[in-house]
């Protein structure tokens, strides 16, 4: 299938997704994750209109980013080791995975911009899944006040990998309910708009449960 013929048909998910939860499309922002894929593969999704790219590894990022520079606007979306920030923040437009308070440090450290992050949220609490557990994160956000060049956008979480429909949906509402409870905390580095939740299996649900960002791999660009 072509990206765009993909692209098509999520795009008719997602307005039905919307119009069952009376939101408006626009409010989502589709990152195509391309980590699967080529270079060629990676210019298609470009060419059908996807103006957000996603990628989980260091290596695959810098390859896609040294191509396509300012072609897209760029989403590190993959666990972060702190030695490697400096290769990646000046690159890098959003990081979806700031889950712990050295890495917050160190790309503070790096940047001398303000830079737009998501802290990663484990809601299922599986052992094998990053992210700072749901009760510790406004401690978090509150140690992370010192650091002025982070910029927490909002939360991201990855639900676990089951077509247990109501656990999903369950998964991405205690993420919203985080979302709420952190915006009454009116923190000046955390404004914690977005929802960076869903992917190629779950997006409606996410989308339904106050999604912002849609991280879709397999079913946009597919996996080779
Ligand atoms: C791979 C990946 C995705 C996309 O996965 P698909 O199921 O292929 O859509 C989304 N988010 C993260 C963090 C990923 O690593």
């Amino acid at each position: 299938m072509t990206v765009s013929a993909n692209l098509q048909e999520i795009r008719s998910n997602i307005r039905q997704a919307c119009a069952n939860s009376n939101r408006n499309p626009e409010e989502i922002t589709i990152i195509g994750v391309t980590k699967y894929v080529t270079i060629e593969r990676t210019e298609e999704t470009i060419n059908a209109g996807i103006n957000d790219l996603g990628e989980n590894r260091l290596e695959g990022f810098l390859e896609k980013h040294e191509h396509f520079q300012d072609q897209a606007k760029w989403h590190f979306i993959g666990t972060l080791q702190s030695r490697k920030v400096k290769d990646i923040i000046d690159k890098v437009d959003v990081i979806h995975s700031l889950d712990r308070l050295s890495l917050a440090k160190e790309i503070n450290k790096r940047t001398t911009v303000p830079i737009d992050c998501f802290v990663q949220v484990n809601v299922s609490g599986e052992k094998s899944k990053h992210g700072l557990s749901p009760d510790t994160v406004i401690t978090f956000l509150n140690d992370v006040q010192t650091y002025e060049n982070i910029r927490v956008v909002g939360l991201m979480t990855m639900a676990p990998h089951v077509n247990d429909e109501k656990l999903l949906r369950d998964t991405f509402r205690q993420l919203a309910t985080l979302r709420s409870a952190i915006q009454q905390e009116n923190l000046p580095q955390a404004p914690c708009h977005y929802l960076s939740m869903g992917m190629s299996n779950d997006y409606q649900i996410a989308i339904e449960e106050g999604a912002t960002h849609i991280r879709i791999g397999s079913k946009l660009v597919g996996t080779n």
